[in-house]
């Protein structure tokens, strides 16, 4: 997994993307957290990584046959110290016990191979089949890099089948052994940025706290993450842009390039095969939709959208009504739920 270190944690609003994404911004959506203080914040955040973690696992594990990129999966989401500011740090090293770049477990969703091994949030991985992972600088500053190198140690092992990790948990390590399963292998993120978006950049999933709050249910969620996750099956972007998350101007651009209001509608459809193929409700869709519109006039003026490629939200009802009957026509015959 990888996830942009937490600056709207520390009280700033660097993140806040210019542009892009499968929603329309509404920059003072989330404003009403940030006087929270930051033990209300860190639960909220906290809150939402489960939830997003939960409906995003059962998607990636039940297509993963439809995915270009599958890999062994263990189904986590971590977190580092590190990535906090300073802030929250302090906070988040208490209750999680987080040291430095070390990945704590922020998530472990139902039936994933995390849970299935005992994995619960608050367990530190310190090392994977005997080698120790690292914990970085003492008091580094504020960064996500370090998680992020772990990470990638901990996929390549799993990518190699079962593993052995040593896990601290209040203070005490011990082995744990976890068989990691196939599952898409698009890692998804909650950014906090208080706008509504959510986006796909091949190689991650990405959605903005206020999308994630506006669905209502985890029905609704599976829509949001089930179209990200279907631009990923229908290969809508071949060029990570990873980079182009802190410039905005170049990802915007590349947004144009890549995507169309028809690959938007091709990933409404498709969301839907997905996100009935995990057991969600696809008829929610249509709901989430109205929420999102009434939202959206809400923020009120003009809304920048990456290039005016996205449908009103009426219009992408009344095209999702026909994929809607198909589903359960196909469900209703026993045929197989591939678009
Ligand atoms: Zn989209």
């Amino acid at each position: 997994m990888r996830r942009p270190a937490r600056l709207i944690a520390a009280g700033t609003l660097a993140l806040a993307l210019a542009a892009g994404g499968c929603g329309h911004p509404a920059p003072d959506a989330g404003a009403a957290g940030i006087q929270d203080g930051p033990a209300v914040r860190l639960d909220r955040l906290t809150r939402l990584d489960v939830r997003v973690a939960e409906v995003a696992w059962r998607l990636a594990r039940a297509n993963a046959d439809l995915c270009p990129v599958s890999h062994q999966r263990a189904g986590w989401t971590l977190q580092s110290a590190s990535q906090y500011g300073a802030e929250l740090r302090p906070l988040a090293e208490a209750r999680f016990g987080l040291n430095g770049d070390l990945p704590g477990v922020v998530a472990a969703p139902v039936g994933s191979p995390a849970s299935e091994a005992g994995l619960a949030p608050g367990d530190l991985i310190v090392a994977v089949n005997g080698e120790a992972l690292s914990r970085g600088e003492a008091g580094a500053a504020e960064s996500y890099d370090g998680l992020a190198a772990n990470s990638t140690r901990l996929d390549a092992a799993l990518a190699a089948g079962p593993v052995t990790l040593k896990v601290r948990r209040d203070g005490r390590e011990r082995d744990v052994a976890l068989r990691p399963v196939l599952a898409c292998a698009y890692p998804t993120q909650v950014e906090v940025t208080g706008t509504f978006r959510s986006r796909a950049d091949g190689r991650h999933i990405f959605i903005s706290d206020g999308m994630a709050n506006l669905a209502e249910n985890d029905d609704e969620l599976a829509f949001v993450l089930a179209h990200e996750l279907a631009h990923a099956v229908l290969e809508h972007r071949t060029q990570p842009d990873v980079v182009g998350v802190r410039g905005g101007l170049n990802w915007a651009i590349s947004m144009r390039r890549g995507l169309s209001l028809s690959s938007e509608a091709d990933a409404d459809r498709m969301g839907l095969f997905l996100l009935t193929r995990a057991e969600f409700d696809p008829s929610r869709a249509m709901e989430f939709l109205t929420s999102w519109a009434t939202v959206d006039e809400g923020a009120g003026g003009p809304q920048f959208n990456a290039g005016g490629i996205y449908q009103s939200a009426d219009g992408r009802r009344r095209a999702l009504q026909p994929v809607l009957e198909d589903i359960a026509s196909r469900k209703a015959a026993g045929r197989p739920l591939i678009p």
